[in-house]
């Protein structure tokens, strides 16, 4: 298979994200093997942004 466009077809089989076991979101990446809210299996630390969530009178709401 060539690169570009046409093997781009081939990227929809399969599930890239499942459940993080840390942040409960389905954002943990199968292949690169960790979550991308979270950043569970890549750092200690868990990825947190004052822009990642909406939040209302100071209460994040998912
Ligand atoms: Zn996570």
């Amino acid at each position: 298979m060539t690169k570009g466009t046409a093997s781009m077809g081939l990227k929809g089989r399969g599930k890239t994200h499942i459940v993080c076991r840390r942040c409960g979101r389905r954002s943990f990446n199968v292949a690169k093997g960790y979550c991308a809210a979270c950043g569970f299996g890549r750092s200690k630390r868990i990825r947190r942004y004052s822009w990642q969530n909406k939040k209302v009178n100071r209460v994040r709401i998912v």
